[in-house]
């Protein structure tokens, strides 16, 4: 497919208000494009150039960019500059600049392989070709190509498509029917690159899809717990279990292949170079190939003692990994095992799985272990680890089901967590996502920004409904740091994807999630989360507990799902 038809297609997208005529455009698109080129399209939707994990970075910011305008259209860099200013936007700058009549005969694969280009220049010198590359590059396009190669460079060509969205269309324009969605569903949670599983699909066929395997070094999306508030509830729905220690430190799933190590977080970015001690210990490891799923935490050599999350989370932005890994060394508690030697294990049962994870890990030294587990379907015996576990400092428990599988990228109640603070009326916080901003009042004015629209994941229709306001929780340097993450996001109308009832003064690309706590869920006429009948959720007296979350996804956001199990199980605690 020529680039300039496909951003006729991004151009369709992005005007559109409506998730379903969303999802028409981009299967139309998605029928016309050949097999070699699927998967560089769906990168496109997707905005960036290959999934995060893979550490392909542009690398080019506003400043080059605007060079690299400046020499395309031989316009005067201050006037380049003045006009960035004025508009907000360099994919508008180059669009109005660009006087191109016809589409260039540039296709999807010649501008990827060319943006491409850019993120393998590095060193010295790389900042002058990399401007000299895309000032030719845009040379060659139409005004509107040139709008979204800008965009894509600078990682701003968000069209809030999510990723079910695009597998239900990459579904329905191969096989003119939606339903073999759940087969692509499946393949993307084994490897977490939906272009690649495009590609696949289309040039492969349903078959291979159907039979796809996981792959080492290629993260598979974590499975997630579901929540009860009661040992009895737990032992009801699984009978006898596996009690896990819950940790509260962060996710690290592990691979090795011979020498080659790769750690990645919760949200599959590539965290190896964070954790340098952790990867010596895996390469001791005498498996040759293996996938692993672990919490990692920092602890206090002298006293064993763990330290807590925020300490743990620390080193991410510490320069001095090295030291960080010398004063606050991580250490590794391995819950799950999915691949190993070769072998698949992500269907076996949860016992079996378990199995190979005591005797792997049960000797590797004092970095690696395995969680402590107990098996059980005992209330009593449930209470007693529950508060051995709490008093030892820890999280809370995750059950699990004896004869489950590993549920890739799914929440399911296969695991089920119970925290330390069950008892309370709503035992949990709350991962929304921020889906617009209001303009502070009174002391707050001065900011910009006084509370934010919150909402949550709806996996029924791949959308965000709304759920609180939150105003409160935030210190004045976070609100300060919140408008300005949240304006390189802003957009002019309503996201398709969002469900609101509520206008908030900006709206903005669902991408960010805080985590907040609140006093308890109620009903509400004016949040669209769960609505039936006029009857939505809402959360009473919110507050922010976090700042923007750098280890979740939009779509990892809570599910109105969860949503209204959690207000069920409200209703049935006595306090
Ligand atoms: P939470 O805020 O409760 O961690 P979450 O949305 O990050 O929620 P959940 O699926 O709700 O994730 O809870 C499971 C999380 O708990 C995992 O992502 C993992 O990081 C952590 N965890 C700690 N110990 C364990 C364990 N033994 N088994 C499974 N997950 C564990």
């Amino acid at each position: 497919m020529k680039f300039g038809d496909l951003s006729i297609y991004l151009s369709r997208l992005e005007s559109t208000t409506k998730r379903l005529e969303m999802f028409d455009i981009l299967s139309e698109a998605f029928s016309k494009v050949d097999k070699n080129e699927i998967g560089k399209a769906v990168y496109f939707i997707q905005g960036e150039p290959a999934p995060s994990f893979y550490g392909i970075q542009i690398g080019m910011a506003d400043k080059i960019v605007e060079k690299a305008i400046s020499m395309a259209y031989v316009e005067g860099i201050e006037k380049v500059k003045t006009s960035s200013k004025k508009i907000g936007d360099l994919g508008e700058v180059a669009e109005k600049l660009d006087k191109q009549k016809s589409y260039s005969n540039l296709t999807i694969t010649a501008v990827y392989d060319s943006i491409l280009k850019l993120s393998k220049m590095t060193g010295e010198g790389s900042t002058e070709e990399k401007i000299n590359e895309l000032a030719e590059c845009l040379k060659k396009v139409a005004p509107l190509e040139a709008k979204y190669i800008v965009r894509f460079v600078l990682g701003k060509l968000r069209l809030g498509i999510g990723n079910a969205t695009i597998m239900e269309a990459l579904s329905k324009a191969k096989t003119n029917d939606r339903k073999f969605k759940p087969e692509l569903e499946k393949a993307f949670n084994l490897c977490s690159d939906l272009g690649y599983v495009a590609e696949l699909f289309y040039s492969k066929g349903e078959e291979v899809i159907k039979r796809f395997q996981v792959e080492v070094m290629r993260p598979i999306r974590p499975a997630l717990a579901e929540r009860l508030n009661t040992p009895r509830k737990i032992l009801e729905k699984l009978g006898r279990c596996a009690l896990d220690q819950k940790f509260d430190g962060f996710r690290a799933q592990v691979h090795k292949e011979g020498d080659k190590v790769k750690v990645f977080s919760r949200n599959l970015e590539d965290i190896t170079s964070f954790m340098p001690e952790i990867v010596e210990a895996v390469r001791r490891l005498s498996e040759k190939t293996i996938i692993f799923d672990s919490e990692a935490l920092s602890y206090d050599e002298d006293t064993g003692t763990l330290y807590p999350f925020q300490v743990t989370i620390h080193r991410k932005r510490k320069h001095d990994i090295e030291e960080a890994s010398q004063k606050f060394p991580l250490r590794l508690f391995v819950f799950d095992v999915m691949f190993l030697n070769g072998k698949s294990l992500i269907d076996e049962p949860y016992t079996a799985r378990r199995e190979t994870v005591e005797r792997i890990f049960k000797d590797s030294g004092s970095v690696i272990s395995p969680s402590k587990i107990i098996i059980t379907d005992k209330e009593d015996d449930f209470i007693r680890f529950f508060d051995e576990t709490i008093s030892s400092g820890l999280e809370g428990v995750v059950a699990k089901r004896l004869s489950s599988g590993y549920s890739a990228g799914a929440r399911n109640f296969n695991w089920i967590k119970i925290k330390r603070s069950y008892k309370s009326k709503l035992n949990d916080t709350i991962d929304v996502v921020i889906l617009g901003y209001f303009r502070g009042r009174g002391s707050r004015a001065r900011f910009g920004i006084g509370a934010i629209l919150a909402g949550v994941y709806d996996e029924r229709t791949d959308t965000f409904k709304t759920i609180t306001k939150v105003g409160s929780g935030f210190s004045e340097d976070q609100l300060k740091q919140m408008k300005s993450a949240l304006d390189s996001v802003k957009v002019d109308h309503k996201p398709a994807r969002v469900d609101s009832m509520i206008e908030p003064d900006f709206w903005v690309q669902p991408e960010y999630v805080i985590t907040v706590k609140a006093d308890e869920i109620t009903n509400s006429p004016i949040h669209t989360a769960g609505m039936e009948n006029g009857v939505g959720y809402a959360l009473r007296f919110p507050r922010a507990v976090s700042f923007i979350r750098a280890d979740k996804n939009a779509d990892d956001a809570n599910t109105v799902k969860e949503i209204k199990e959690m207000f069920k199980q409200q209703k049935t605690v006595k306090i």
